[in-house]
């Protein structure tokens, strides 16, 4: 009895066999096209942009200061 996946890239059937080299993808080339995808994720990711709500205290102060 053998166990069957989908292919994370695509969707397909894929049997998990030793035989299959590219488990759990069902080929070499979703194997490559889903390790693609993920390091453009990781380079993608720029960093915190939640860094820029900080700077929420020095706009308070701004609006503060146009009162006067
Ligand atoms: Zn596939």
């Amino acid at each position: 009895m053998k166990k069957q996946v989908k292919c994370p890239q695509c969707g397909k059937p894929v049997i998990w066999s030793p035989d299959n080299p590219f488990r759990p993808f069902c080929s070499e080339r979703c194997k490559m096209l889903d390790l693609g995808a993920w390091a453009m994720e990781k380079r993608y990711i720029p960093g915190e942009p939640a860094s820029s709500e900080g700077s929420n205290e020095a706009s308070s102060n701004d609006t503060d200061s146009s009162e006067i």
